[in-house]
């Protein structure tokens, strides 16, 4: 895999470039995703191994510290100024801290004086190939301690395997829960395609769905039956998809499908389809509980010469409308003047020659 070469020559640390790390970290799109299991696999090891209270896998935004994972600690992110975090990314190794309350710098820390009372702390920074700190994987006691060589080093290969993950998650291209494309995946295909389609001047329109309500099926009857609603409607799309069209997750209970050879009103058309089909039926999660859900859907057509960003704003303001309107209902865009329709068959002839 062409990451292990490039961890071969790792470039030199690269500290005082604040804006190119956090723009480094925001290529990882990890940032506000849900639990994943080897983050949470990694923090309950680094738990039981070191014996501590708290462990977490922080990573450094611009104001803030969000934790991917996180054991013994109730909040899920934290002030960037007053974390331990900003000072570990700074350093090529561990950043160890024995006694916080006997700390020049920690001593008065809100983190040391209140909730959740850090006494003791040691970071490994989490190092991109390119060599940008993301954050640090860390491990917590709220009593001072001397953390051993053994344990430091125990860390350290934890810190490497979160590396690794967030690699492989990179790469990836289907998503783990629900088998569509990963948004950067999506978005690579959906560029592809509006070239295609900008260069033949074919149709090409885009919808943008995300669940109606959805916080409150995970707050009544859990996240695993929230789970199981997102993979019912992935399977109903997947399932119902044509050949030309690509079906993406771009984050939470958000999707997005591109539809290739297919005006707005069509597109339209198969979006009501679906959406009816979607509301229709309750969804059965293993509980047994009958979950009624809905989605709404705004959707735009590319126009001339259109990139995807522009398009994706338009169908995601469509999308807000529908929201506002009150929710399990598809608007089209109506902002843009109808393109001038190619239907010349010799075009569409090239086209076919040329995806061959
Ligand atoms: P709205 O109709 O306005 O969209 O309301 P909503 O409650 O759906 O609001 P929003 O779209 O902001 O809520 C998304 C929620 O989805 C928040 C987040 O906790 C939850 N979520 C994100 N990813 C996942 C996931 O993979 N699984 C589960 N179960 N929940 C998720
Ligand atoms: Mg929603
Ligand atoms: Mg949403």
């Amino acid at each position: 895999m062409n990451c292990d070469k490039r961890a071969e020559t790792p470039e030199a640390l690269k500290t005082d470039d604040d804006e190119g790390r956090v723009r480094a970290l925001e290529r990882y799109e990890v940032l506000d995703t849900d639990e994943e299991e080897p983050f949470e696999n990694v923090v309950k090891l680094v738990q039981q191994a070191l014996k501590v209270p708290m462990c977490a896998v922080s990573l450094l935004d611009r104001q803030r510290q969000w934790f991917k994972a996180r054991r013994g600690l109730g909040v899920r992110e934290t002030p960037r100024d007053i974390s331990f975090c900003t000072h570990a990314i700074q350093q090529a190794d561990a950043f160890i801290v024995s006694d916080a309350a006997e700390h020049p710098i920690f001593k008065g820390n809100p983190l040391v004086t209140g909730e959740p009372h850090i006494r003791a702390y040691a970071g490994i920074p989490l190092k991109t190939p390119d060599g940008y700190n993301l954050g640090s994987l860390c491990a917590i006691d709220d009593v001072p301690r001397d953390f051993q060589p053994h344990e430091i080093s125990m860390l350290e290969s934890f810190a490497k395997i979160v590396m690794e993950e967030l690699e492989l998650r990179q790469i990836a291209s289907s998503d783990g829960l629900t088998g569509a494309l990963t948004r950067r995946a999506w978005r690579e295909t959906a560029d592809t395609e509006i070239k295609r389609a900008n260069r033949y001047g074919r149709p090409l329109s885009l919808a943008i769905m995300d669940i109606d309500k959805f916080k409150s099926v995970n707050d009544t009857y859990g996240h695993a039956a929230g789970d199981t609603v997102i993979k019912h409607l992935a399977r109903l799309f997947m399932d119902s998809k044509r050949e030309s069209d690509f079906f993406g997750r771009l984050g939470g209970e958000e999707f997005v499908l591109l539809m290739a050879e297919t005006s707005d009103v069509n597109a339209q058309h198969i979006l009501e389809r679906l959406r009816e089909e979607f509301s229709a039926a309750p969804i059965e999660n293993d509980a047994g509980n009958q979950i009624n859900c809905s989605f709404s859907a705004g959707i735009a057509e590319l126009s001339e010469g259109e990139d995807l960003d522009p398009l994706l704003a338009r169908a995601d303001q469509c999308l807000y409308e529908a929201k506002n309107g009150g929710r399990n209902r598809t608007v089209l865009d109506q902002t843009q003047q109808p393109r001038k329709k190619a239907v010349d068959h010799g075009l569409a002839k090239t086209l076919v020659t040329e995806s061959q």
